[in-house]
């Protein structure tokens, strides 16, 4: 996919194309003068297709019906992928800054591409748009996600003999019990809505289902508002935790609060043991480069007026970018969110033709914003 997509930037003229350590595919289309940089942004993973006996059109055959292009990936997001990495050649010479393309790898995990691009350095853009569905409207943020993980502990033992043993599974309707209070106990967001966290899964070690278990492992998904710290997280887990497992009342048994990760490693060969957190972040609407980019687009179907502004409820890379690196991002491309991840994706290919149409005036307003 990465190689695809140098390959289609030689051929539009770009500049220092290029595979970065991560793997991202990267190129410029220089401006005409050393205005503003913009950065547009995609990733080059997809989420797997599942059984494809369940999708009305097979998820990796491209086929187009009824102005309709359906499968894995056809919004989310190679669809807005080609569309962005045209959209930039077709402002050589024309656009007052450079317009950067990066597409990144890992999206879909948590966003390692988009972590190393923008810690890296190489590419310093003033703003970032990113192709994420947004069906026409101008996307200005989303809640962030994080994994933490409850590990209960005792001491195993042969289920025969439960006497021997100590059995961390009893531990289980007390960490339960501090999740919900969590839950019940939420900050709120006038935008983005509230935090919520939920119990999503227990492992239970060993696996074995005559031994008592000396390990259990009970996994939160938290979606978190901008701003929120792994520290913060794992303080509050703990702090509830004492209350309904007081640690001087379990003899033999005790719990610790981490955050998860994954070790991931990418084609390029980089390998990071990657903590499963994507970043939130938020806009503000009155900000001129949203201000900019909703006049530049305007209203899908042609309405008078400038486009929509509003949140995802997805996380993207765009957590990264502003987020964590404070760079002023949107998102703007083509796609209802309703289809991403589902069996039914698809690119309404009009839509896509009008958002591609947009693309360079976004662009351009967007530079001429920062510049004022
Ligand atoms: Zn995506």
């Amino acid at each position: 996919m990465a190689r695809r997509i140098l390959r289609e930037m030689e051929v539009l003229g770009y500049e220092g194309v290029r595979l970065d350590r991560a793997g991202n595919a990267v190129g410029v289309i220089p401006g005409r003068s050393d205005g503003p940089k913009v950065l547009l942004n995609c990733h080059t993973d997809v989420v797997a297709a599942g059984d494809p006996g369940e999708w009305e059109v097979p998820p990796y055959a491209g086929e187009v019906r009824e102005g309709l292009l359906h499968g894995r990936g056809a919004m989310d997001i190679k669809g807005p992928l080609a569309l962005q990495t045209y959209a930039a050649a077709a402002l050589a010479e024309d656009a007052p800054g450079d317009v950067w393309v990066a597409h990144t790898v890992f999206e879909e995990r948590g966003g390692l591409g988009m972590k190393v691009l923008m810690e890296d350095g190489e590419v310093r853009p003033d703003a970032v748009v990113i192709g994420e569905s947004t069906h026409g409207d101008v996307c200005i943020g989303h809640r962030g996600r994080a994994e933490v993980e409850v590990v209960l502990t005792g001491l195993a033992g042969h289920a025969s003999a439960p006497a021997r043993a100590r059995n961390a599974l009893h531990l289980l309707p007390g960490a339960l019990e501090a999740v919900e209070r969590i839950a019940r106990d939420q900050p709120e967001d006038p935008v983005l809505g509230t935090s919520s966290v939920a119990a999503t899964m227990v492992d239970v070690l060993p696996e074995s289902r005559n031994v008592i278990p000396d390990q259990v492992v009970l996994t939160l998904d938290w979606r978190i508002l901008p701003g929120t710290t792994d520290e913060a997280l794992m303080a509050r887990v703990a702090s509830e935790l004492t209350r309904t497992l007081p640690p001087g009342s379990l003899p033999g048994l005790g719990w610790s609060v981490r955050m998860a990760s994954e070790h991931q490693r990418c084609f390029t060969g980089l390998a990071q043991d990657k903590n499963l957190l994507t970043p939130g972040f938020l806009m503000d609407p009155e900000h001129p480069v949203v201000k900019a980019a909703a006049g530049a687009v305007g209203r899908r179907g042609g309405g008078v007026g400038p486009a929509t502004v509003r949140p995802w409820t997805f996380a993207t890379d765009g957590g990264w970018s502003c987020g964590v690196h404070g760079i002023p991002t949107i998102g703007f491309a083509p796609g209802e969110e309703r289809f991403a991840h589902t069996n039914r994706e698809r690119l309404d290919l009009d839509e896509a033709r009008w958002a591609f149409e947009r693309y360079p005036r976004l662009i351009r307003a967007i530079q001429e914003a920062l510049a004022r």
